[in-house]
């Protein structure tokens, strides 16, 4: 049985990147009837924080990704924070030690500059040389009694390293390139290249998926792997590598944490959907295959569940397209009913103060009035907000953008206005047809206006801008009366 796992570092925001590894690792997982185990890796307290693992854990319930087993939820091989696995790092570090398979390095920082500088100078290879690994127990108690706190340095095995990756195939590493490495500080921390091979051969994961940037790290842990099976740390296996392509951004640079269009909360706080954020993220370096020859771009996660083969992942970069990426999320908002946009919509215009809590039948009740004015004519649920503004504040907070107004609200517009509100005041029925009845009558066969100039007062009278959703719906849902008041207050 395929398992898989996320097990990212609670440092700073999360980004879209480690959102692409968590979504291809559980539609992996999914897709093969696997589990799906989520850890955190938090072993830098100078770098981790609990704020980022509260976010991490929330963004990942957020975009749907649920996990069989990890943080918060438990599992048969916890603790899956490694901050709470200490004991079993030294523990695995201690038996590599007593089977020869790692050894106390002494070397002191800059002994070590020196001999690499050296090393380098006479075109050898730079890593780690070697020198403590056959240390006496007579050379390594006079390095104690000279106060000195050693490393352990895993003992590499000098031989080629060939792996067949999943998205990249057969990767050879040369013995040169890969020397002993260090697995566990002089203060006793265990390093990620001790603490990730270890979880992973004890969590029983099968395949990793990860991003490219630790491919480098990949011979050292098939190293320990093998190690492993020696001293009976996990099943004796080697799990299957996969590295997902790099995702680049502007100027086909790779993307970093620090660029904007990275920040993940980012993309809920503008409301974007997690099925549309998600289908955007498959397609940075994986597709549907195409059916009779027609590729779809948007599709639900249980599709890519459905159709996820990892062989279709593309090893290339996937540049980040944010103009694609909200495209994307339109048509995934257009998919929804719109009742149901109508109720994603509520934490929206609660940020933004438009709706209290708790949410009256009058809010839910207009905000699904208003959910169809908007449902074709947004990309996020956030633009709603703007757009709908005019229609959820209170009357005493209603402005009309100074631009606008000095634009439609000359002295004609003025009588444009007067002429509409003339012609609304004993409307019959206050309904859309009614309405667009009365102005179109009033407005442009009454003053033989153009529909622009005709509207455009009436618009920016009323909804505060002239960028609103329909006008006559909009005068509809807004009620005779405050319509009036804010045609009377722009004369
Ligand atoms: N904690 C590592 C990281 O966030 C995990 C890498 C891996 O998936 O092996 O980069």
């Amino acid at each position: 049985p395929v398992v898989a796992r996320f097990c990212p570092s609670p440092t700073g925001n999360p980004h879209v990147g480690m959102a692409r590894t968590a979504l291809f690792s559980w539609a992996f997982a999914r897709h093969h009837g696997g589990r799906f185990v989520f850890r955190i890796e938090d072993t830098d307290a100078s770098r981790d924080s609990q704020e980022s693992y509260d976010l991490l854990v929330d963004v990942m319930r957020w975009l749907g990704l649920d996990w069989d087993e990890g943080v918060e939820v438990g599992g048969p091989n916890g603790p899956y924070r490694q901050s709470e696995r200490m004991d079993v790092y030294a523990d695995v570090a201690q038996r590599l030690l007593d089977a020869g398979l790692a050894y106390k390095a002494y070397d002191s920082a800059e002994e070590l500059e020196e001999r690499r500088d050296a090393a380098r100078a006479a075109g050898k290879p730079s890593g780690y040389d070697g020198l403590h690994r056959d240390l006496t127990p007579e050379q390594q108690a006079a390095y104690e009694a000279e106060g000195r706190k050693p490393v352990i340095r895993f003992k590499m095995p000098e031989k080629d390293w060939t792996f067949d990756d999943l998205v990249r195939g057969p990767i050879t590493f040369g013995a040169d390139n890969v020397q002993d490495f260090v697995i566990v500080r002089a203060n006793g921390q265990p390093l990620y290249t001790l603490t990730n091979p270890t979880d992973d051969a004890l969590m029983g994961i099968t395949h990793v998926l990860r991003g490219e940037d630790i491919l480098s790290s990949t011979p050292r842990q098939i190293a320990l792997y093998e190690a492993f099976a020696q001293i009976g740390v996990g099943d004796g296996s080697t799990p299957r590598f996969g590295h997902l392509p790099y995702v680049t951004g502007a100027g086909n640079r790779k993307l970093s944490k620090r660029d904007p269009e990275s920040n993940l909360l980012g993309y809920r706080e503008q409301g974007f959907l997690p099925e549309g954020l998600l289908n955007y993220l498959a397609l940075l370096g994986w597709s549907l295959p195409a059916v009779d020859g027609v590729e779809k771009d948007v599709f639900s996660l249980a599709e890519m569940v459905e159709a996820f083969e990892i062989s279709r992942v593309n090893p290339n970069p996937g540049r980040f397209d944010l103009a694609k990426c909200e495209a994307i999320n339109g048509d995934h908002i257009r998919l929804l009913d719109v009742e149901d946009v109508a109720q994603r919509l509520v934490p929206y215009f609660q940020a933004a103060g438009l709706v209290h809590e708790p949410v009256s039948d009058e809010a839910t009740a207009l905000l699904s009035a208003a959910a169809p004015l908007v449902h074709e004519r947004i990309a996020k649920l956030g633009e709603a907000v703007d757009m709908l503004r005019f229609l959820f504040i209170d009357d005493e907070h209603f402005v009309v953008d100074e631009a606008d107004a000095a634009k439609n609200l000359d002295e004609s517009g003025r009588a444009t206005a007067r002429a509409a509100r003339d012609a609304l005041t004993d409307l019959e029925s206050w309904d859309t047809a009614s309405i667009e009845a009365a102005l179109r009558s009033a407005l442009i066969e009454g003053l033989g206006l153009k529909p622009r100039l005709a509207f455009g007062p009436v618009r920016v009278a009323v909804t505060g801008s002239r960028i609103s959703p329909p006008l006559f719906e909009s005068l509809e849902l807004l009620g005779r009366s405050r319509t009036l008041a804010r045609l009377s207050a722009a004369l």
